[in-house]
């Protein structure tokens, strides 16, 4: 299709001789936010990590923006508007809020338009505003979800990768960051959700994919996965 911002075609990865990712296929169109579920170990983190370099693909190709991007690192990627937040977050814990939100925009060489777009995050997220000055590892798991969030958004990102963003957060934590998530994705960033919250992921999503042990088993309407009885057992504890 010629609006997909992110198209992956017969992608394989493996860890020596484990295939992690057994030649999928997918695509993400411009201004979408698709989820990509399914459970520990179904290889949606190594999905995440070979489209943004960080894993070498054994063998497929990687579409974003209409450029083949296969090899590339993350660095390149970024300039190109491909960012990610990894599970885990990996802010930098020893520098405060407003020096990650400044590594975000490592990039970027327009002063003022960053200055700008920290005060973006600053509405987006008010506790990191609060924050500004306090080391990043003395902060909550959801404010440092937030923090990772805030950090990717100042590379002006036009496609989003987020991989579980919701895990080890407090409900109302999860329910927070949902709601960022439903945000940005209206603010026009195309969204790339990788979450073991099934449900709450379908929710918000257009479309979805669902992946088991390497493989894309079923894509459809987020909606239509949502009311699917195979989801509904496997994923949503019903
Ligand atoms: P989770 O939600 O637990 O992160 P996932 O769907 O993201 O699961 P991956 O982390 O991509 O799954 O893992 C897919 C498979 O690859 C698993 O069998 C995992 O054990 C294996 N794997 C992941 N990282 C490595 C690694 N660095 N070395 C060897 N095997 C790995």
């Amino acid at each position: 299709m010629s609006d997909a911002i992110l198209q992956v075609k017969g992608l394989k990865v493996a860890y020596g001789g484990i295939q992690a990712v057994k030649g999928i296929d997918f695509e993400v169109h411009q201004g979408e936010l698709v989820s990509l579920i399914g459970a520990n170990g179904a290889g949606k983190t190594t999905t995440l990590k070979a489209i943004t370099g960080m894993q070498p693909v054994t063998d497929g190709s990687i579409i974003y923006a209409g450029k083949a991007v296969n090899g590339k690192g993350s660095y390149d990627l970024v300039r190109l508007g491909l960012a990610m937040v990894p599970e885990g977050r990996g802010v930098f814990t020893r520098m405060t809020i407003h020096e990650n939100l400044l590594m975000g925009a490592y990039v970027r060489n327009d002063k003022k338009g960053v200055e700008a777009d920290i005060e973006r995050v600053f509405g987006i997220f008010p506790r990191l505003k609060e924050r500004r000055d306090q080391l990043a590892g003395t902060m909550s798991g959801g404010e440092q979800q937030m923090l990772a969030m805030g950090r990717a958004l100042m590379c002006q990102p036009k496609l989003l990768l987020l991989d579980e963003p919701s895990m080890g957060l407090s409900p109302i934590m999860v329910d927070k960051i949902f709601e960022v998530i439903a945000d940005i994705s209206k603010q026009g960033v195309t969204i790339l959700l990788v979450e073991q919250n099934a449900k709450r992921a379908l929710e918000l999503a257009r479309r979805g994919y669902v992946m088991d042990s390497g493989a894309l088993t079923m894509t459809g309407s987020a909606d239509a996965l949502l009311h699917d009885p195979r989801v509904r057992a496997a994923y949503l504890g019903e």
